[in-house]
């Protein structure tokens, strides 16, 4: 990542005021700025160094099934007993975490994945569409985005069978589809093993190597006037008369005329200062970036049964899986590392030799409904918050930026937003 400025000699206020910078927080501000908005960008860290660093890169439109799902009940069960499982729930008191659980199994019904379905194709597809103008605009280049397609690879024919079904729902909404038989599989992927049942190639995809991305979006903002504070952490919200009139953060007071919270993972305990409640829960997931001895796979992929990613990113191989509700820990645990790996030499014996280059852990921002959010709290008329875009974040980072922008400013949106307004949670 290029060196990042300082706060030194910069200014403390603008039209405005983004609180993080990972994928939403940078999208938002090249939309303003764009639009002709002063902006100016808070980040306690560096820029893409949440969970925007190490995630898998998926640009996969045609995931429209949101986290909360009936399959996910009887499986969650299951693996809460195997610590090389791909999903894990610390027992804790706490509860802020009972009660989303209790609200994320409330939504594991098929009514709730149908609407949900709908607001995720929408925001997917849009998304998707963004990128290849972002592409088409110079932003982003093949440095950073390919268009390759998404391989899910299965081991179980009956999950197979299952991944075939969904390729033809999936085709009905538009998506292009196709089916590969294990043979046709091992063709694409010669590292693959020969007990795989089968693929299903989600042909539109792309994938992304997140920090050239986000370089790029940095160097782009900058260029569009944004001025970027790094190292700058926001401590608390200073409200008055149902306004935000400012961030405080340890390097003073930050003003914006509207004000953008997109800290990720992290956002529930700067609003919670300010009375404001999202059931967002952190959910842990961990990469591995490694440098191969051997021939790279053509595509990224997903270990179906496994929950595990496998994504080329220039030279290196990244291994990224599992779904930790765990609070806000960046702790590594080793089993669920051996997890991963078990599964990688399990499906991709061929892979062969390598050297890992990067061990990480970051924390998704979990939203008990598999829905993010995209809208403004009650009685705050100045601020908008863009946070809990779970799992598919990366994907949905150009439409969430477009749309929060113009929310945020105060113009119609493109897009109907309540099924991702705050109103949802009462
Ligand atoms: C293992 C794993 C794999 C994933 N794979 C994919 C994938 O393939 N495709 C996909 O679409 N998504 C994927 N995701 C999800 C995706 O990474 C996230 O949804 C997305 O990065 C969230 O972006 P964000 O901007 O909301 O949060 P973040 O990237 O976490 O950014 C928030 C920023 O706010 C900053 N911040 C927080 N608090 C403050 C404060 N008080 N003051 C100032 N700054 C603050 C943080 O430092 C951070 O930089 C994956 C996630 C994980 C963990």
């Amino acid at each position: 990542m290029e060196k990042q400025f300082s706060h030194l000699s910069q200014s403390n206020s603008a039209d405005l005021l983004i609180i993080g910078g990972g994928i939403m927080g940078l999208c938002t501000a090249y939309y303003a700025a764009k639009a002709g908005v002063s902006v100016l960008l808070l980040e306690k860290d560096e820029i893409g160094s949440g969970a925007t660093h190490g995630n898998a890169g998926l640009v996969v439109p045609s995931h429209i099934v949101p986290l909360a799902a009936p399959s996910i009940i009887g499986k969650g069960l299951k693996w809460m007993l195997d610590p090389e499982s791909p999903f894990y729930i610390r027992p804790r008191w706490d509860l802020d975490l009972l009660r989303w659980l209790w609200a994320f199994r409330s939504h594991c019904t098929e009514a709730h994945v149908q609407a949900a379905s709908k607001t995720l194709l929408e925001l997917n597809v849009a998304s998707a569409r963004l990128y290849r103008e972002l592409e088409d605009a110079g932003v982003i280049g093949d440095d950073c985005y390919t268009r390759k397609g998404l391989l899910y690879v299965y081991e179980e024919e009956a999950n197979f069978q299952n991944g075939i079904e969904e390729a033809k729902h999936l085709e009905s909404e538009g998506f292009e589809m196709e089916v590969l038989d294990s043979k046709k599989v091992r063709e694409r992927v010669p590292s693959a093993s020969e007990d795989i049942a089968g693929g299903v190639h989600h042909v539109e995809s792309a994938h992304v190597i997140p920090d050239r991305l986000m370089e790029r979006l940095l160097r782009t903002v900058r260029h569009l006037g944004v001025e970027v504070h790094t190292g700058t952490k926001v401590t608390e919200l200073a409200i008055e008369k149902g306004r935000v009139t400012s961030a405080k953060t340890d390097h003073g007071d930050f003003h914006g005329e509207r004000v953008v919270l997109a800290s990720g993972a992290l956002s529930p305990s700067l609003l919670k200062k300010i009375g404001v409640r999202i059931p967002l829960q952190p959910a842990k997931g961990y990469s591995l970036s490694v440098r191969l001895d051997g021939e790279m796979p053509p595509l990224p992929m997903i270990l179906a049964e496994a929950y595990v990613a496998v994504t080329p990113m220039g030279d290196l191989l990244r291994f990224a899986g599992t779904l930790e509700l765990t609070g806000v820990d960046y702790t590594i645990s080793p089993r669920r590392i051996d997890g991963i790996l078990k599964s990688i030499h399990r499906f991709l014996p061929g892979l062969g030799e390598w050297e890992t280059v990067e061990t990480w852990a970051g924390l998704r921002p979990c939203l008990p409904d598999g829905l993010p959010v995209i809208g403004k709290p009650n009685g705050i008329e100045n601020l908008t918050i863009a946070a809990g875009h779970a799992k598919i974040g990366i994907l949905l980072g150009p439409i969430t930026g477009k749309l929060t922008a113009r929310l945020a400013m105060g113009e119609e949106p493109e897009m109907d937003l309540k099924g991702v307004g705050l109103g949802r949670f009462g």
